[in-house]
């Protein structure tokens, strides 16, 4: 079919037919059928149930025209795609037997633990990339930012495999690529395979502890940089040392995206330390970052300290969430669903009141929460009243487009039709 007619969409307040182009991946057209304030009378999801769209019963009744899918949403609330910043696709255990995990010693240990788990799986870096970015598409995650492990040992290996599986996907998920220094970038002595990486097709540069691992903070940072020049990179360094350690390597991370010309361009991905220093330190340093444009990118841990996201939010600095590790060696928790851990990091923050909880998806989400004719049609339909709901109950995905395609969802597991093209039929 060259179109899509989704009926009844929940936009805000109103109910809206959008039209979307399966050639081109956008949406067409957005016509408003009038308000819809839900009826409080009613529990929350009894007019989806309703709906012939949640079975994939599609008609052509309604409009005449053999060139469209026509679909009932019944009211379900339109969210716009998410976009995970920080996930490792050549890491995860998904779809292999249970690994047990020994508990965190020091990072070298963990990493010689991994190294040797890694090794030892029978499955592709590639086999296994798929099966979480299906994963990831299933919840609605349509944009992902990855690091991949390169060093001496294993060369470009794994990024390879990954470039490979992006073709695979383009036009359905969106895919940044950081050649990441696992073992450490000077420790490891990787720079070599860094370089190489960058040539084969990353686009950033990434970078771990430059203190607790490569023990060398100005050199490591320096590095990185150096890299980033050459390659006209971007840059996304995993740290972990914590305090005031962390604060100075933050900050001469901001320094250098600065000196570099690279703002906006930048981030730093954990940063617990912006959790354990004080209040007034934090915010000194955020405006730092604001200043040069560092982004900071949050797993949304429970287990330690995190970034005062609030206090970055109000000091202008652009914060991102990504699941980071998903059943892998680090941890056996996750489940890629960011709508979910969106969801976790305001109930973390107190985020109550509507204006709090809609703050949220820029954090989880690169578009807007209502849609604009000629946007790309990458978003999700879910059973809830408003946005606010959404975040505050994260409920299923009911669908799932990218790109105008329909690639997760119950919609997507269930039905049968020309839009309901299964993704592997053809990637
Ligand atoms: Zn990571």
């Amino acid at each position: 079919m060259e179109k899509t007619l989704l009926k009844s969409v929940r936009i805000g307040d109103s109910l809206y037919d959008i039209t979307l182009n399966n050639q081109n991946g956008m949406i067409e057209r957005l016509t408003s059928i009038g308000g819809t304030a839900p009826d409080p009378g009613k529990p929350i999801g009894s007019t989806q149930k309703a709906g012939a769209s949640a079975n994939g019963s599609i008609s052509n009744s309604t409009v005449q025209d053999a060139r469209y899918d026509v679909i009932d949403a019944a009211g379900l609330l339109y969210l716009p795609s998410n976009a995970d910043m920080h996930v490792h696709l050549d890491k995860h255990f998904l779809g292999e037997p249970w690994k047990p995990l020994q508990p965190f010693v020091t990072l070298p240990v963990q990493l010689a633990f991994e190294k040797q788990m890694l090794g030892a799986l029978p499955t592709s870096i590639a086999e296994r990339a798929r099966r979480l970015i299906d994963l990831l598409l299933s919840h609605g995650t349509t944009k992902i930012r990855t690091h991949v492990d390169v060093d001496p040992e294993i060369g470009i290996s794994h990024l390879e495999q990954v470039l490979q599986v992006r073709e695979e996907y383009r036009g359905v998920m969106d895919i940044e690529i950081v050649a990441f220094p696992q073992q450490g970038l000077l420790r490891a002595d990787s720079i070599g395979v860094m370089k190489e990486a960058m040539r084969a097709g990353a686009e950033f540069v990434g970078g771990v502890d430059p203190a607790g691992l490569d023990r060398q903070v100005d050199r490591s940072l320096e590095t990185m940089f150096e890299l980033s020049a050459e390659f006209d990179a971007g840059v996304d360094l995993h740290l972990h040392d914590p305090g005031h350690l962390g604060l100075y390597t933050i900050s001469r991370f901001a320094d250098l995206t600065s000196v570099a010309g690279k703002g906006g361009r930048t981030a730093v991905s954990h940063a617990y330390c912006l959790g354990q220093v004080s209040e007034p330190e934090s915010r000194e340093l955020a405006q730092q970052l604001k200043a040069a444009e560092v982004a900071i990118i949050t797993s949304v841990p429970l287990d330690r300290p995190m970034p005062r996201v609030d206090q970055l939010i109000a000091e202008g600095v652009h914060v991102h969430v990504g699941s980071d590790n998903i059943l892998d060696s680090w941890s056996p928790f996750g489940n890629g669903d960011l709508l979910a851990r969106g969801s976790k990091l305001a109930e973390k923050f107190g985020w109550i009141v509507d204006e709090a909880l809609l703050q949220s998806y820029p954090l989880i989400s690169a578009a807007a929460l209502a849609p604009k004719e000629g946007d790309r049609a990458s978003f999700m339909l879910v059973n809830a009243q408003n946005a606010q709901h959404a975040i505050a109950s994260a409920p299923p995905r009911e669908a799932v487009f990218s790109g105008s395609r329909l690639v997760g969802g119950n919609w997507y597991t269930t039905a049968e039709s020309s839009v309901y093209t299964k993704l592997h039929s053809s990637v």
